[in-house]
């Protein structure tokens, strides 16, 4: 009965535990894979709808983890924002994308994800207008990614930096639209420069009338209060001819292209001027 009851024990134990463990393993393992080069930055373009050109890049995080392969940042960001050495990473990624842009996109605007817990810092105005002087971008070609999350609680704090980084001429994208809460009053609140819809709208249009007239009126709402309006997550030709019908701005997707490491960012950008 003893065995049984190990038995049922391995049977019925939680995946919570495992889910536990891993995570503290790659808790661990984030210590070294900064200094030891494992974290990389992909790039995914945004093409304007008017001509056909790309207007910029997202960095995208990888971690190349020597055991385990690449991690997605879905499931490392989370863990390294939990241990807060996120504000580490966040900065070493900011520096790598504003320098890969200087060298390798020039005139192209760069897009980088500031994590909630970066953002929170009293230090993080400071720390990006110093990124920007360092690295030499024009601070008006990088344009910051937040959520809605970041700003519940803290509207008068995350409204000062907002403003201050506004003032420093940095853009400010809202990101994940319609996902958070409060949608409306954070856009009357907060001087975005871009609407990023999100993809789970876009990847309804095909099947959902309810996503089709959400993706309409997001992209009319930023018309009318004269943000630029860019939809994620494109994958299909039918997703994008409803999305320019609509008057969306950009498009962003793997339909337009994946991230990419630099090397093949800068092949596909010379095959594109090619044809
Ligand atoms: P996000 O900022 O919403 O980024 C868009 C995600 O959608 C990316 O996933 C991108 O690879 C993926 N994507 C782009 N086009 C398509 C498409 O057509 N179809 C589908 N199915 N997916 C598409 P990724 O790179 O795995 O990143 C996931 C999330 O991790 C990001 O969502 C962002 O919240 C976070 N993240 C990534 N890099 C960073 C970073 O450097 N810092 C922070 N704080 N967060 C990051
Ligand atoms: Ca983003
Ligand atoms: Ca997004
Ligand atoms: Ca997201």
């Amino acid at each position: 009965s003893k065995k049984l009851g190990r038995n049922c024990y391995n049977v019925f134990k939680p995946g919570m535990n495992e889910l536990m463990e891993r995570r503290r393993e790659l808790e661990g393992d984030m210590d070294k894979a900064l200094q030891r080069g494992e974290f990389e930055v992909y790039f995914q373009p945004r093409v304007s709808v008017a001509t056909s050109r790309i207007t910029g890049y997202e960095a995208l995080l990888r971690w190349n983890h020597p055991d385990r392969g690449q991690i997605s940042p879905q499931e490392f960001i989370p863990v390294a924002e939990a241990c807060g050495k996120i504000v580490s990473i966040g900065a070493w990624i900011l520096r790598q994308a504003c320098t890969a842009a200087v060298e390798h996109f020039p005139g192209q605007r760069i897009s980088v994800n500031i994590s909630p817990v970066q953002f929170q810092r009293a230090e993080f105005v400071e720390e990006a207008r110093r990124t920007v002087e360092e690295t030499g971008i024009r601070p008006g070609l990088l344009e910051l990614e937040i959520t809605e999350s970041m700003l519940l609680g803290d509207d008068y704090g995350a409204l000062k930096r907002i403003e201050k980084l506004k003032s420093l001429g940095f853009s400010i994208a809202l990101d994940d639209f319609g996902t958070g809460y409060s949608s409306l009053s954070y856009l009357s609140k907060f001087p975005f420069d871009t609407i990023k819809i999100d993809r789970s709208f876009v990847s309804g249009i095909e099947t959902n009338e309810n996503a089709r007239l959400i993706a309409r009126t997001v992209v009319d709402l930023a018309n009318s209060m004269g943000k630029a309006i860019v939809a994620e997550g494109v994958e299909t030709a039918a997703q994008a001819e409803f999305l320019i019908r609509c008057g969306c701005g950009e498009l962003q997707g793997y339909l337009l292209g994946k991230p990419l490491p630099i090397s093949e960012a800068i092949e596909a950008r010379q095959a594109s001027f090619e044809d």
